[in-house]
């Protein structure tokens, strides 16, 4: 259920309703739009009693919501949502882009430090870097868990860059919202519901990756369970999903930005890293990403990624980086963004589709 407030209806109108909604033991989740709020019901198993609200001063309407996501829905929020991070440029669907780049896995101070000077130089005003790693193999690389954060978090201070960094379980997310901006929930965890529930009890903004085998509705679903918890600052992230297809690691599904976009105001960024395993493919993927409408990018950078731990070989050198993103600047302004941050002396267009580029 859906209460749509009158345009002029006045705060202590909107604490009433919430106050009602929550005596009857549902959760209210008031979200203000540009024209009016509207109050989200959650914790209903059935019908709430829609009559009595209606009655209330300030109520304009009940709806009955019959999607399975309410409060990521565009139903309760017709105007898109915009995170912002207080005193800087950086934010997720404002007109500016987000782009956030850095290493898979954060392996030393000094890999961390060479890498964000780069891409900060680039325009990037996020970095990543896995603490935590969700690897494949338990002989693998696991990250270097809180010392990796705390390298981040003097990335921030050197760089003035915002962090994005991956939480495992309820134990790392815990660590991960202390020291980092962003708290990223990676593919593998997209359903692992109790996570999603913590992440949602956290007042730090969530990006949510698509699962590797997510439908659109399961994916919603995800953001959802977030959502329900009272963090409604929550960032997609497509990054291909699995099929048949073995000439990429995954299949980067970019139909689903704007199919996205028409059922939620939740802001949708693109990982062409993961999306395609391939380094010769990030530079073209993340074009088309930036075309297709997309809020953003989260691109894998590493100085020497023959020796990274992890990912190297989807990793763009620095250079590369560099040249991506003059493109993307090129871009933006045709899907009516901008790109915040990049100095314009640092860059130099390369043609599209240069050797460089070239797909194998
Ligand atoms: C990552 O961002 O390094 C990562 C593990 O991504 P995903 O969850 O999309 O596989
Ligand atoms: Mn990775």
């Amino acid at each position: 259920m859906l209460v749509v407030m009158q345009a002029h209806a006045t705060p202590e109108n909107i604490r009433a309703v919430c106050g009602k909604i929550e005596s009857l033991g549902y959760r209210a989740h008031a979200i203000p739009g540009a024209e009016r709020t509207a109050i989200g019901i959650t914790g209903n198993q059935g019908e709430v009693e829609a009559a009595t609200l209606e009655e209330m001063a300030g109520v304009q309407e009940v709806i009955r919501v019959t999607k399975p996501y309410k409060l990521v829905s565009r139903d309760i929020k017709e105007e898109n949502t915009v995170i912002a991070f207080g005193g800087t440029d950086a934010s997720f669907g404002g007109p500016g882009l987000a782009i956030i780049a850095g290493p898979c896995a954060i392996e030393s101070g000094e890999q961390a430090f060479t890498i964000a000077e780069r891409v900060q130089r680039a325009g990037a005003q996020f970095f990543r870097g896995g603490a935590y790693k969700p690897r494949t193999s338990p002989y693998s690389f696991q990250g270097l868990g809180e010392e990796a954060l705390k390298i981040m978090a003097e990335v921030r201070e050197r760089f003035g860059l915002k962090i994005v960094t991956e939480a495992i379980d309820n134990e790392s997310l815990e660590l991960v919202e202390e020291y980092a901006d962003v708290i990223q929930i990676g593919a593998r965890n997209m359903q692992n519901f109790s996570l999603l529930k913590r992440a949602g009890r956290s007042r730090k903004p969530v990006l949510l990756k698509r699962g590797m085998a997510a439908t659109l509705e399961e994916f919603l679903m995800a953001a959802e369970y977030v959502m329900s918890e009272g963090n409604y600052n929550v960032v997609l992230c497509e990054r291909g999903v699995r099929t048949f297809a073995d000439h990429t690691r995954n299949t980067l599904d970019l139909s689903l930005i704007p199919a996205v976009q028409r059922l939620s105001h939740l802001p949708i960024i693109v990982d062409p890293s993961h999306g395609t395993g391939k380094r010769n493919k990030v530079t073209p993927l993340s074009r088309a990403a930036i075309a297709v409408g997309a809020d953003g990018l989260i691109i894998e950078v590493h100085h020497e990624p023959d020796r990274a731990l992890s990912d190297g070989l989807q990793s763009l050198y620095p250079d590369q980086f560099e040249q991506l993103m003059a493109q993307v600047k090129q871009i933006a302004p045709v899907v009516g963004r901008t790109v915040i941050g990049m100095r314009e002396h640092a860059l130099v267009a390369h043609a599209y589709g240069s050797p460089s580029q070239a797909s194998s």
